[in-house]
């Protein structure tokens, strides 16, 4: 039976796009027809990804003592979440950082600061990172996310060899002022504009479950559009205790679901990232999302930490994808990999997800409890997630 989901997937697959109505439609699917609005809209991540899922790695240069007032942050100014703080990574740090990502299977290396907006001494810094990256690393993307660019900034990014600039809108600017009063929705859109107009690829998302209406989530989708930002990382806000938002769960996995859902529909061809509280909110239904969204984060976030690195390659394993870029045997050698590194830390840890050294202290990791501060990886002496 031919559904309306799938003939507006015929209909974008021949050149047209979706209305505001049509993704309001795709959000309020109801949860028994949610299969079918998925598979109608999987078509169109076949049509221009295949099977293939987007592996990206974080770095998180510098953490927390941030002087913005993002509600949503757990680096903000005012947060008390206790999340590792420490200024800039060292060049051999960062490439240290970068390259247990990029053997982890990633082929995109996001370097994050916090931050209001990055110095001339930090851009310095960044340029330097980039140059012993790309030589350290054939063929590997650089994306960078420093905060508000000022003029000229974009262009020295570039020349460095930075592939992309991430800066996410987050939000509808009908909800914008709600969430952060330190900058403006204006100030954010600028950014993207100066990163496009220097020939960096712009990379601006969202993070659902802040209290948007409907309305608003489409109204970001379709602002994104209209930036047309190549890729498009849909967070889905956790909340950390110490911040206005803690203990706010409006979100359940099949909301999720349909959000990605609706974000293929609206920008069929383009990156759609799952990104933050991949793990908490989808739960289950993370391997499904991969129907519609084609890219990923390994490992942990930020200041908080993701699910086993080897548990996310072998979800796209057992799900029928490849990682862009890596043929079949590469990626089944990779995950062996993994899987004999994981039996060592068993035979040392707790056996939790958590990794390595938490010993017999860890009651393991109950995500439903809120976001797990990250104790590893960047900014720490114990080994990353990746
Ligand atoms: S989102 Fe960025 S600018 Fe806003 S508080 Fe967090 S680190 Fe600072």
């Amino acid at each position: 039976m031919t559904t309306a989901f799938d003939q507006l997937a015929d209909r974008i697959l021949s050149g047209a796009t979706a209305t505001a109505e049509e993704a309001l439609t795709v959000l309020r699917t109801p949860d028994a027809e949610l299969l079918g609005v998925v598979a109608a809209a999987g078509r169109l991540r076949r049509k221009h990804f295949g099977n293939t899922v987007k592996v990206n790695y974080l770095v998180n240069l510098k953490s927390g003592l941030c002087p913005e007032n993002c509600n949503y942050c757990s680096q903000a100014l005012g947060s008390q979440a206790p999340v590792l703080k420490y200024s800039w990574l060292s060049k051999d740090e960062t490439l240290e950082q970068a390259g247990a990502g990029l053997r982890g299977g990633a082929t995109r290396v996001c370097m994050v600061s916090s931050g209001r907006g990055p110095s001339e001494r930090d851009i310095d810094k960044v340029v330097e990172m980039t140059s012993a990256l790309k030589e350290a690393h054939d063929g590997v993307e650089v994306c960078a996310c420093l905060g508000l660019l000022k003029g000229g900034q974009a262009e020295r990014l570039k020349a460095a060899g930075v592939d992309a600039y991430n800066h996410n809108i987050n939000t509808a600017e009908s909800n914008h002022d709600n969430i952060v009063q330190t900058h403006t929705y204006d100030d954010r859109v600028d950014t993207i504009g100066k990163a496009k107009a220097a020939g960096l690829s712009p990379c601006s998302g969202l993070i659902a479950g802040l209290g948007e209406s409907d309305e608003q989530l489409v109204e970001a989708l379709f602002a994104l559009r209209d930036l047309d930002a190549d890729s498009i990382p849909v967070n889905f806000l956790m909340p950390f205790d110490g911040t206005p938002y803690e203990n706010t769960w409006e979100l359940s996995p099949t909301r999720c679901l349909k959000i990605l859902t609706m974000a293929r529909f609206v920008c069929p061809d383009k990156e759609i990232r799952i990104a933050a509280g991949r793990e908490m909110h989808l739960r289950s239904l993370q391997a499904t999302a991969l129907q519609v969204a084609n890219s990923i984060f390994l490992g942990d976030y930020l200041t908080s930490e993701g699910q086993d690195a080897l548990a996310d390659l072998e979800m796209l394993r057992d799900n029928g994808f490849v990682i862009l870029g890596m043929d079949d045997a590469a990626f089944d050698e990779l995950i062996e990999e993994h899987r004999a590194r994981a039996a060592g830390r068993v035979a040392g840890g707790c056996g939790s997800s958590c990794g390595d050294g938490c010993g017999d202290a860890c009651g393991g990791h109950d995500e439903q409890d809120g976001p797990v501060i990250r104790r590893r990886g960047a900014g720490t002496d114990v080994a990353a997630n990746a």
